[in-house]
């Protein structure tokens, strides 16, 4: 599909170029050829009039007085200026074929990349959707298929149905999420947000899950105001304090640390989990990736969308962010944001 746009593009900017060119030599050729017909008209004007030293007006000397010799030269020239012209534009059209296909692959080049992104986005997004949804459609249709039901084993259908909706309620708030980030494209509007606020609204949300297993969450932090995006800030801490969580044993611990450096701030979230190889550590911000929980004890819900959407959410805030890990020891993600956006 792309090498059609691609030709037509060039057909395109061949058609602009070559117009250009061609009023460009028909102007050059107006102005050659009549600065020759008047040369033509001073040659002959010269030799009728060159022994008395006198020049006639022109209207002495209209073209059929002229000698014929003349007319055959001035004929020949204009031919030779309309060949050379004939041959710069040739020569142009050359050029402008190769230039102007190479220059058009340039341009298609981002669009070709953001279209096959898409692509592997919906296909990655519909498959994952799927299972869930398969889930679902399988254990309803077991469920009526069964024609003597108790009240227990409908209530673990259903319990088990709805947990089925709530990962596709958290797929789909995640997909949300990405496409709003996604097509904010820098125009996101800072305002004046206290980091300690924000970190006491994640702590509230992951606290259930931290209790549940057990995992002791410290918070080190004071009173900062920095220009940010209040609400994807606080979803960007969420996702790093649930990933710690999710992915430390029961009885672990996880720390939350602020500090300064120069105009930055630095959150550090470090966990005593699973760990990351460093074979998984270039790849974890990807769309969709997840490391093999095969050498994890629990299966861990998820879809591989986090970490790319806090990514996404410190990019937005021209900030960075790093890991450090180790097998079996634990993880730190360390996040620098810049305080103040200029
Ligand atoms: P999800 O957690 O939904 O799988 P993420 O994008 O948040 O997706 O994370 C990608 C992968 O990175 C996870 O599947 C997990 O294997 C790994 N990961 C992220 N955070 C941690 C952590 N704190 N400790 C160990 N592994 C982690």
């Amino acid at each position: 599909m792309f090498r059609s746009i691609r030709i037509k593009l060039t057909i395109w900017y061949l058609f602009i170029i070559m117009l250009i060119s061609m009023i460009f030599s028909l102007v050059i050729y107006t102005i050659i050829t009549r600065e020759l017909e008047r040369g033509f008209r001073r040659v002959e004007m010269h030799f009728r009039t060159g022994e008395m030293g006198v020049f006639l007006p022109r209207q002495f000397l209209q073209r059929e007085e002229i000698n014929p010799q003349l007319i055959e030269d001035l004929k020949l020239a204009k031919n030779r200026v309309a060949l050379n012209l004939l041959i710069v534009n040739g020569i142009i059209f050359g050029i402008s074929s190769i230039a102007g296909y190479f220059l058009a692959g340039k341009t298609l080049k981002p669009i070709e990349i953001a279209m096959e992104e898409q692509k592997r986005f919906v296909a990655d997004a519909s498959h994952e959707l799927r299972t869930p949804l398969t889930s679902l459609k399988t254990s309803i249709e077991v469920a009526l298929r069964e024609k003597k039901i108790t009240i227990k084993e409908a209530k673990t259908i259903l319990k088990s149905s709805l947990e089925d909706i709530a990962s596709l309620e958290s797929l789909t708030n995640n997909l949300l999420s990405l496409t709003r980030y996604q097509q904010v494209n820098g125009n996101i509007i800072f305002q004046t947000t206290d980091i300690f606020e924000a970190i006491q609204n994640a702590y509230k949300k992951i606290f259930p899950l931290a209790k549940k297993k057990n995992i002791v969450i410290k918070l080190k932090i004071f009173n900062l105001e920095l220009e940010a995006n209040k609400q994807s800030l606080e979803e960007m801490i969420v996702i790093f304090l649930d990933n710690a969580i999710k992915y430390t044993p029961k009885k672990g611990k996880v720390v939350l640390r602020l500090n300064l450096d120069k105009k930055d701030l630095i959150i550090e979230v470090k966990d005593t989990g699973i760990g990351i190889s460093q074979n998984d550590i270039p790849h974890i911000f990807d769309r969709f990736y997840r490391v093999d929980q095969s050498r994890s004890k629990e299966n861990v819900p998820g879809f591989g969308l986090g970490l790319s959407l806090a990514k996404k959410i410190i990019e937005m805030h021209e900030g960075s962010v790093a890991v450090a890990s180790e097998l079996t020891k634990g993880t730190t993600f360390t996040i620098k944001l810049p305080i103040k956006h200029l």
